[in-house]
């Protein structure tokens, strides 16, 4: 405590008083340009990671980046939420999953969760299609690919949980509104992000519109063990790419870390699809106007079917 009351005094020595135009502004109210969902873990600073200013994010955080779907809950995610993109006219969220997540290792060890932590246990219900695509389709994979995968798997169980608000529902469908899923790997600092026209996990300004192709090294992949680049693979990906309307409404993020190993297994996982031209924002492909976001959704997830 000694160590945050100094800190106190240091910020409002520091900080504040050489960003006073900065928070006289603030006090006029927020404009916070992105709704950030993460994890409570201790390793994750939302600002920091992302090098923001205060004012920029506003942030829900809870154990696992749960965003309970709309009325299983009567929690405060549901609200923020809706906050943030009604109140505030938020029109890019961001759900980060981020590497060792304790809540996605307790989530694959449910049964043990159920006597010692009945709160968590009753909470991690809401990443249960996680839980149950990782088991019943990764079983064979080892515990830290399972987790890896977990990780990866969640942060589109949450989008997709996102997605059954009603707000988000509706400015999906107006195309005013975009969600991007992320992973970010402690061990490096980095953060990948998830493309659903490939399905790959690549690095997230390949994302931009202004990106161009060759820009970026590599797709993301795991670096220590033999898991699918990608969680949700997709056999044959991009044909069965999503004609979104305009603006890409959904890119969502993971890649699972590990502890780092240098070589990387091309061999192994199916080699991930190169960062996408023009992944996503407007443009160029095969974009099928009569393709409602809900069909549109309706084939992303089931792209994702094994
Ligand atoms: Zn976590």
């Amino acid at each position: 405590m000694k160590k945050l009351i100094q800190g106190l005094r240091e910020f409002k020595n520091s900080y504040v008083s050489t960003h006073r135009e900065l928070f006289e502004q603030l006090s006029h109210g927020q404009k916070p340009r992105v709704l950030f969902v993460t994890c409570s873990d201790s390793r994750i600073d939302p600002v920091m990671l992302t090098h923001t200013e205060l004012g920029d994010l506003f942030v829900i955080r809870n154990a696992g980046n749960i965003i309970p779907p709309y009325g299983a809950a009567n929690g405060g995610e549901g609200a923020s939420v809706e906050y943030a993109i009604h109140a505030l006219g938020i029109s890019q969220i961001v759900v980060c999953g981020h590497s060792h997540c304790g809540a996605m290792k307790g989530l694959l060890q449910l049964g043990n969760l159920e006597e010692e932590m009945p709160l968590v246990y009753d909470w991690l219900r809401h990443a249960e299609a996680t839980r149950r695509l990782v088991k019943e389709n990764y079983s064979d994979r080892t515990k830290d690919e399972m987790l890896e995968i977990a990780i990866a798997e969640n942060v589109i169980t949450q989008i997709e949980n996102l997605k059954t608000y009603p707000v988000v529902r509706s400015r999906l469908f107006q195309g005013k509104l975009m969600i991007f899923g992320w992973v970010y790997l402690i061990e490096t600092g980095e953060v990948l992000a998830y493309d659903p026209e490939t399905h790959s996990y690549v690095p997230p300004q390949s994302q931009l519109p202004d990106y161009i192709p060759g820009d970026v090294p590599q797709p993301g992949a795991f670096k220590s063990t033999s898991a699918p680049p990608v969680a949700c693979e997709v056999p044959g990906s991009t044909d069965t790419a999503v004609a979104y309307p305009n603006p890409m409404p959904v890119a969502a993020s993971a890649s699972t870390p590990s502890i780092a190993a240098p070589s990387l297994p091309d061999s192994d996982p199916p080699a991930a699809p190169v960062a996408p031209a023009a992944s996503g924002n407007g443009n160029g492909n095969s974009h099928t106007p009569w393709l409602t976001p809900e069909q549109a959704d309706r084939i992303y997830r089931g792209s994702a079917r094994r």
